[in-house]
């Protein structure tokens, strides 16, 4: 049997799009830059969603009443990130990036976030974190910037 050669060959990809972000993620991109942490409410199971979502995935139902969450929260899961992707390249990082999931206070779904201020071998679930925003906040989801253990 012939021997094949084996061919590595490489594209990068860029995406890049513009979408709407509608009526829920507009309001809260307001919060943020107001330094806030909108959740919404679902009428029928009464969960507090955030980010927040115009519908109930759960009941299918359109959410009402806003709420202002307090900006801390407990990590529930995270990860610890060594790659970062740039122009369609893998590429490692500098220092590891930790991505978690933190269930903010009064909250019923997860919210994801950088974590710092800690490092990846002290970080686990269950940590007290708060959230840090930019000095100067741009209505982007940017304005999070990451979340910290609280002192
Ligand atoms: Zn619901």
């Amino acid at each position: 049997m012939a021997e094949h050669k084996i061919i590595n060959s490489f594209v990068g990809l860029t995406f890049e799009y513009n979408y709407r972000v509608g009526e829920a993620l507009d309001k809260y991109l307001d919060g943020l830059q107001g330094k806030k942490i909108l959740g919404v409410t679902c009428p029928e199971c009464e969960r507090v969603l955030v980010p927040p979502r115009s519908m109930c995935g759960k009941c299918n139902t359109k959410t009402k009443k806003w709420v202002t969450l307090k900006p801390v929260g407990t990590l529930k899961n995270f990860t610890v990130s060594h790659v970062e992707i740039e122009q369609g390249e893998i590429k490692d990082r500098e220092k590891p990036v930790i991505i978690g999931q933190i269930k903010l206070e009064g909250a019923d779904s997860l919210l994801t976030a950088k974590i710092e201020g800690i490092s990846p071998k002290e970080v686990k679930t269950g940590l007290k974190v708060k959230a840090v925003f930019r000095d100067a906040t741009e209505g982007t989801l940017q304005d999070l910037d990451h979340f910290e253990p609280v002192k």
